[in-house]
């Protein structure tokens, strides 16, 4: 009876041959969800069992219709949410990816997360496919706003924020359920899928919807897939690479490897 290779050393040959992938690939976009940033303290709110599904289904509260009828509801729930977001550090899965940027290797970092680690980390080319808290805008005038001056007094008071010109309520620019994926961004997205050569997808399992598609376009047109996730995604099947494991372990690996051989 042959013994199986051992988890650890069948990792160290899939870490190899992704950073091998890597290294040859001229346009690669990288595909990040909750994944990435659970280890920087900031629960997958679309996951129950997190803490935030324990009075109030984000299905219902986190969206538009909730917001439009009942904002203050929204605005509670969002509270510890946006607390945690707004003081969380980016962590080694971030800074691995910002110096994948940085070396030429990755060209764009599609994410569906709203907490901006990406950009605290140094990356650059940044496409937010389910919006942004860097953001506000007026639900009654339209205008927009930075949210740098209203989070603070919103996370540590609950003061819900409001238009300086007519004082309509503002409404964070994240996506919430029942809203469009922001037009630009999505266009941004695809257009890059449809040129990469290599697609990474790190810490998404792919669940949600079109995000959760861009995968196979890319597979389709003849790009290589990796997938670093701690549960196993519907693509698994058709990708190079597959690591089941924490990005933020396996991405600094892939990318020393890929860096510095
Ligand atoms: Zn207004």
């Amino acid at each position: 009876m042959t013994e199986p290779a051992s988890p650890a050393l069948a990792s160290q040959t899939a870490i190899e041959d992704a950073a091998e992938l890597v290294r040859k690939a001229k346009r690669a976009v990288v595909l990040t969800g909750a994944g990435i940033s659970t280890p920087s303290g900031i629960p997958d709110f679309r996951s129950e069992g997190t803490g935030l599904w324990s009075r109030d289904e984000p299905l219902e509260v986190a969206s538009l219709t909730t917001f439009r009828v009942a904002p203050e509801r929204f605005f509670e729930w969002f509270r510890p949410l946006a607390g945690q977001i707004f003081y969380a550090k980016a962590n080694a899965a971030h800074r691995a990816l910002a110096q994948l940027e940085e070396a030429g290797h990755v060209k764009m970092i599609i994410t569906q997360n709203i907490d901006a680690l990406h950009q605290k980390a140094g990356s650059k080319c940044v496409v937010e496919t389910h919006g942004t808290m860097k953001t506000l805008t007026c639900i009654r005038c339209y205008q927009k706003f930075e949210a740098e001056l209203f989070l603070k007094p919103f996370i540590d008071d609950g003061k819900i924020p409001t238009c300086t010109s007519c004082n309509g309520i503002l409404k964070p620019d994240v996506i919430l359920f029942g809203e469009q994926l922001p037009h630009s961004a999505w266009v941004m997205a695809q257009r890059a899928v449809r040129h990469c050569d290599l697609m990474l997808v790190a810490g998404s399992s792919l669940e949600v919807l079109p995000v959760a598609g861009l995968p196979v376009q890319a597979l389709d047109r003849g790009a290589h897939l990796i997938v670093v996730n701690n549960t196993p995604t519907y693509v698994n099947v058709r990708a190079d690479v597959v690591i089941t494991d924490d990005v933020a372990s396996i991405l600094p690996e892939i990318t020393k490897r890929a860096l510095h051989g």
